[in-house]
């Protein structure tokens, strides 16, 4: 009797199928559940690897955390909020505004929390998904849309003896607030966004902060502030203030991206980065070590107030140069120096090497896509040998000088209208045509060769071990919009 109700339990649960299964509940994910509930269709899941849904707004609680694009862009199209606190909101108010949203288009039900999606299979006899997560969920799906989002697994610096240090070591990105940073001796590997947000935050707690940096960034200040009542009333009472506003934001941004294009045009941004630079640092060998020595644009320009004045506190010392080596109580430069730290606060960004990360995805001849970092796909969300697969925010649709939202804005109007022609067809399954993924490959990475990117003079996260850059859209966002428009279905193959 006991033999025989163990073997039942053991039976795998049975898979439960929807037409629609969307991965992450970031932007990403939240904006393809509301334009399929939107459209009326209602059947569809969202898995999410974490306890809860915000994806980068859930995970980056770290002091100081703000959005780079003014929030009046940086957030849907369709639901435009006139009460942003600030021209760049915080981390709070940017997860609260994406919490709003899930409950006011009622997705919450959708939602699966601690599901990480491990593997993914097209089925080409079922023409369906076969979905299997980490906690023994198995689905089956139609449809498989990825809002994975490329920076959501953080990167500790890969150093000899970080594992051995005896004091506090966290991620930006997994901030330990439980640790009481006051009088502490800190340090701080890395200089990019987000060091440059939390520096300035916890640098007059600490008793010494001690920040490594291997390459000084290209700093502009940031236009931020409260927004006056009188401006939020304006955006709530008179029609088309709020659309004008962030109409504004979104053409000053495009003009910004002219730069990366030519960076000779970049001429008068680098005067005010260097204009910047000197104004708020007055001793020379500080402001000799904060000169960047590439071009600008080549790595992400980064908007602040606060973090040359941070540095120049006296509690503050820049090390101009990596992490060579960590010790039981100690962090070794590659100058040579060593400096005794209470803790360790690695601003070292995300793994962008491999893009998904523990997620394979297997075709329906058995072969999985590769996790090196060369994945590449029409428009970034189509892939070769795929079907029924979209990604969104793929391969080269990051962007260094405008708001992500508006191309997962895009992709979501991209994909609804796939869909749709699939109804349209009566067909099971939409396959890409090789043909249409390398043409466009071609073109974007010979675009992508002659850009700041590729010829700045710098190593940036975009550019793999390769030196070939499958990260960022080459160009103005204006024009991904008109390509992703109207999909071309010439370039698709249907299946009944
Ligand atoms: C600190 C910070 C600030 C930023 N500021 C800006 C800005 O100002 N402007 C801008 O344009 N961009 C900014 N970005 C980029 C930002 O990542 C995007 O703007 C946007 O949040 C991406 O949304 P997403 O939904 O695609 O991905 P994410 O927000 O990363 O969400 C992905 C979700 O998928 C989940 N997930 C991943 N893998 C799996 C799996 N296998 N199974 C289940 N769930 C999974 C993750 O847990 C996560 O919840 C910033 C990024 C960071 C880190």
């Amino acid at each position: 009797m006991a033999k025989k109700k163990a073997a039942a339990t053991d039976l795998p649960e049975p898979a439960t199928h929807h037409d629609v299964v969307i991965v992450g509940t970031g932007f990403s994910g939240l904006g393809m559940g509301i334009f399929l509930k939107k459209a009326g269709r209602h059947d569809f899941l969202i898995l999410e690897k974490a306890g809860d849904i915000g994806g980068t707004w859930r995970d980056n609680d770290y002091p100081g955390a703000a959005c780079d694009v003014p929030s009046h862009m940086y957030s849907f199209s369709f639901e435009q909020n006139p009460d942003w606190s600030r021209m760049y909101s915080g981390q709070a108010e940017i997860l609260a505004y994406m919490k709003g949203c899930a409950d006011k288009y009622d997705l919450m039900p959708h939602v699966r929390c601690n599901q990480e999606l491990l593997e993914a299979r097209w089925d080409d006899a079922e023409q369906r998904w076969h979905l299997r997560t980490g906690s023994g969920h198995r689905y089956t799906a139609r449809v498989l849309v990825s809002g994975i989002g490329g920076l959501s697994r953080p990167a500790l610096p890969k150093v000899n003896g970080l594992d051995q240090f005896e004091g506090t070591v966290f991620h930006s990105a997994r901030w330990n607030h439980d640790y009481d940073l006051r009088g502490k001796r800190v340090a701080v590997i890395g200089t990019g966004a987000s060091a440059i947000q939390f520096v300035p935050e916890i640098a007059p707690k600490v008793d010494k902060l001690v920040l490594f940096q291997r390459t000084a960034p290209w700093l502009v200040p940031k236009p931020d502030g409260q927004l006056p009542e009188a401006l939020k009333t304006a955006f709530r009472k008179i029609p088309g203030v709020q659309t004008l506003f962030r109409n504004s934001i979104y053409w000053q941004a495009e003009a910004f991206g002219v730069g990366f294009i030519n960076p000779k045009l970049m001429a008068p941004i680098e005067k005010l980065s260097r204009f910047h630079l000197e104004r708020q640092i007055t001793d020379p060998a500080l402001r000799a070590k904060l000169t960047p020595n590439y071009t600008i644009g080549c790595k992400r320009v980064l908007f602040t107030n606060n973090y040359y004045p941070a540095l120049a506190r006296d509690n503050v010392e820049v090390v101009a140069a990596g992490v060579k080596e960590v010790r039981a109580h100690s962090v070794i430069a590659s100058d040579g120096s060593e400096h005794d730290v209470d803790a360790i606060i690695c601003g070292t960004g995300f793994d962008v090497a491999d893009p998904l990360g523990p997620l394979n995805i297997i075709d329906g001849s058995g072969t999985p896509v590769p996790h090196d970092g060369s994945m590449q796909a029409y428009l970034g969300i189509t892939l070769k040998h795929l079907p029924n697969l979209f990604m969104l925010l793929g391969p080269n649709t990051a962007l260094g000088h405008n708001s992500i939202i508006f191309m997962i804005e895009s992709q979501i109007n991209y994909v609804m209208q796939c869909l749709d022609e699939m109804d349209r067809r009566q067909a099971a399954s939409m396959l890409v045509k090789d043909s249409a993924v390398e043409s466009y490959n071609a073109r974007i990475q010979a675009s992508l060769k002659k850009m700041v990117w590729s010829a700045g003079g710098c190593k940036s996260w975009y550019i793999n071990d390769k030196g070939e850059n499958f990260t960022i859209w080459p160009g103005f966002t204006w024009k991904y919009w008109l390509k992703t428009r109207k999909p071309d279905f010439r370039k698709m193959q249907f299946k009944n």
